[in-house]
């Protein structure tokens, strides 16, 4: 079987350096280029492989068959309408796409006929942790999020504690949690509401991505937790992305949708 030929941008970043680890280790995988904003032309790691400012050029002189982006959401967008032009299969860690850059891609990837993965969260423990706390919400209508980041997170709460909390609400009964009398006696005590669902954002510097969902019930609670300690729990996410990648002619949206 032949190798897939993948190209990574953002190769000198926290998630591209994981992302070349992984491709240098798995058999079937070979890394054919790089794209960056530095060293342009310049050999890869001293290697038979090159270093592309130029996206196009990159793709016509190395001819790859899957993209692997983790860069910005403003060149992540960029490189994913060029690589779907391209006929090159993009795998999108890059988070940060509005609905409107989703809907533009997903119609491109129809037009194409070509497969593609965005995927905001590529740790299966996590996606798996999601999957568990639906299952858990048809029994127990109570339910907390807890969702823990690195203090350089921007965003609050975390894309993945507001994915859980839709998908709990897709099984569980609407319902304000507390009592009904409950009063904040500081602002932001309670965390912030989803459909009745609180979720609590921490942030700390030594975290890396954690998330407990807690339940309660008559004389009993269930804790789901999924702990990231560092960007290979990532990569096992982004590998299962380039090999299902080859197989579909469409654009696919969150790994749990390529999770059996
Ligand atoms: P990072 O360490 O800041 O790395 C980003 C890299 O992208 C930098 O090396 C940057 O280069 C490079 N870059 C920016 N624009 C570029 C362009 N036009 N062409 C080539 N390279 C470019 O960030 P990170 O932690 O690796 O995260 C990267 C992305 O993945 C972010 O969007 C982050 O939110 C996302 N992420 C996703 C997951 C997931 O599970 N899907 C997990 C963690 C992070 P400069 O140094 O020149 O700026």
């Amino acid at each position: 079987m032949s190798k897939v030929r993948i190209v990574i941008a953002g190769p000198r970043g926290r998630m591209g350096i994981e992302a070349v680890k992984l491709v240098d280790e798995t058999e079937q995988f070979e890394l054919v280029g790089v794209i960056d904003r530095l060293n342009d032309g310049e050999p890869f790691q001293g290697r038979d492989i090159y270093t592309y400012t130029n996206i196009e050029q990159c793709f016509q002189e190395t001819k790859p068959d899957v993209l692997i982006d983790l860069t910005t959401p403003e060149s992540g967008k960029i490189h994913t309408r060029i690589a779907l032009e391209y006929g090159v299969r993009p795998v999108v860690g890059t988070t940060g796409f509005s609905e409107e850059d989703l809907k533009e891609l997903t119609q491109l990837a129809e037009e194409k006929q070509i497969g593609a993965i965005i995927a905001p969260n590529f740790a299966v423990g996590a996606v798996l942790m999601m999957k568990f706390a639906q299952m858990a919400a048809k029994y127990f209508q109570d339910v907390e999020i807890i969702e823990m980041h690195h203090d350089q997170k921007l965003d609050a709460p975390s894309g993945t504690g507001v994915k859980t909390a839709e998908m709990i609400s897709e099984v569980r009964e609407s319902k304000k949690q507390g009592h009904p009398n409950e009063k904040e006696t500081m602002t932001g005590a309670r965390g912030a509401e989803m459909d009745g669902i609180r979720i609590h954002s921490v942030r700390l510097p030594g975290l890396v991505a954690h998330q407990e969902v807690m339940f309660g019930g008559e004389g009993q609670t269930l804790k789901i937790r999924h702990d990231s300690y560092n960007r290979a729990s990532f990569m096992s996410g982004v590998k299962l992305c380039v090999e299902t990648v080859m197989k579909l002619d469409m654009l696919v949206y969150g790994l749990e949708n390529i999770m059996e």
